[in-house]
């Protein structure tokens, strides 16, 4: 049998964890250790604003982590979602899967699990998170921490201002973001890692597409790995990831699932600058990034390549 070539793929802010797991996989590694680390590499980088450690806040200045965990062998998958003061959301979601018969634990519960696992609490708040709170606040006229109309305010604060921010926003979000990676290692087996801190700004408690399996991430080592980033509420309500997965089960071509996949969201009411990116890995190593708007990129590297090189990414509008 053909040893495979293990790969990694990921969204466009995964360069340092690639650069991290490859060597790992390159040993002989599993791809689930793998996705792990890379995660975890960017949930430390205090410079990423969408996950982990200094991640952006809420709408109360709280930074609340989503993230999720699949290996494509057994289809066993961990999560956790909301989760406040504790960084390594992915080793808490593979804990999750690992330690417990649960999927999903969210908030309190989450943070409950990892203080019993001896997990090291941390305050995921950075000065730089917490001005760009602030200043949020201020543009729009409010003051940081009103809570009257908590519901008002999260609206209001992670609306544009006017068109030219609505078209920033679509081009290049600043109150999104989320880390993908999947990867293929040597024995054939798939898995998936995704982390976030989420919509910036968010009302406390928000869930996102990341730690939902289905939505956010799937892996099936059959078929293929799909991770999403992007307006999460999209693609909790098409099941982005499992749909272009399960179009691969269903015979489509890597490139017909993803712009399948993507299709699925024009049946939705979607918002201005509401977007959605997919990235997809086949058991074979095939690769491809998929996305609702323009100069969307993905970053992919193999056991026999130098270093992570992006692609462009297909687009569906
Ligand atoms: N999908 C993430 C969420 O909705 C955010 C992102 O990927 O930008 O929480």
């Amino acid at each position: 049998m053909r040893v495979p070539v293990p790969v990694i793929v990921a969204s466009e802010n995964g360069r340092r964890g690639i650069l991290a797991a490859m060597p790992l996989l390159r040993a002989g590694g599993s791809a689930l250790d793998a996705v792990e680390l890379a995660c975890r590499v960017v949930e430390e980088d205090p410079e990423d604003h969408s996950v982990g450690y200094g991640g952006l806040p809420n709408v109360l200045g709280e930074v609340e982590l989503d993230a999720s965990i699949m290996d494509g062998a057994t289809l066993r998958a961990g999560a956790v979602a909301a989760v406040q003061g504790y960084g390594r959301a992915i080793t808490l979601a593979r804990r999750v899967m690992e330690e417990t018969p649960h999927v999903l634990l969210a908030a309190r519960g989450a943070e409950r699990l990892a203080a019993e696992l001896g997990e090291q609490p941390q305050d995921l708040r950075t000065e730089e998170a917490l001005r760009r709170w602030r200043e949020r606040f201020l543009e729009r006229g409010l003051t940081p921490g009103a809570t009257e109309n908590l519901r008002a305010v999260a609206r209001i604060l992670t609306q544009p201002l006017n068109l030219q921010d609505k078209l920033y926003q679509a081009a290049r979000p600043d109150t999104l973001g989320t880390v993908n990676f999947l990867a293929l290692d040597a024995q054939g087996n798939l898995a998936s890692g995704v982390s976030t801190s989420g919509l910036g700004w968010k009302y406390p408690g928000r869930v996102g597409d990341s730690p939902l399996i289905g939505a956010g991430n799937y892996c099936d080592n059959r078929y293929g790995a799909a991770a999403c980033t992007g307006m999460g509420e999209l693609a909790i309500r098409v099941s982005t990831a499992r749909s272009l997965v399960l179009y691969l089960k269903c015979g489509m071509s890597l490139l017909e699932a993803g712009r399948e996949a993507l299709r699925d969201l024009l049946a939705l009411d979607a918002g201005e600058g509401q977007y959605m990116n997919i990235v997809a890995l086949t058991p074979a190593g095939e690769h491809a990034g998929f996305t609702t708007v323009p100069g969307k990129q993905y970053l992919f590297q193999s056991a026999d390549m130098d270093e992570p090189q992006s692609a462009p990414r297909w687009m569906v509008a």
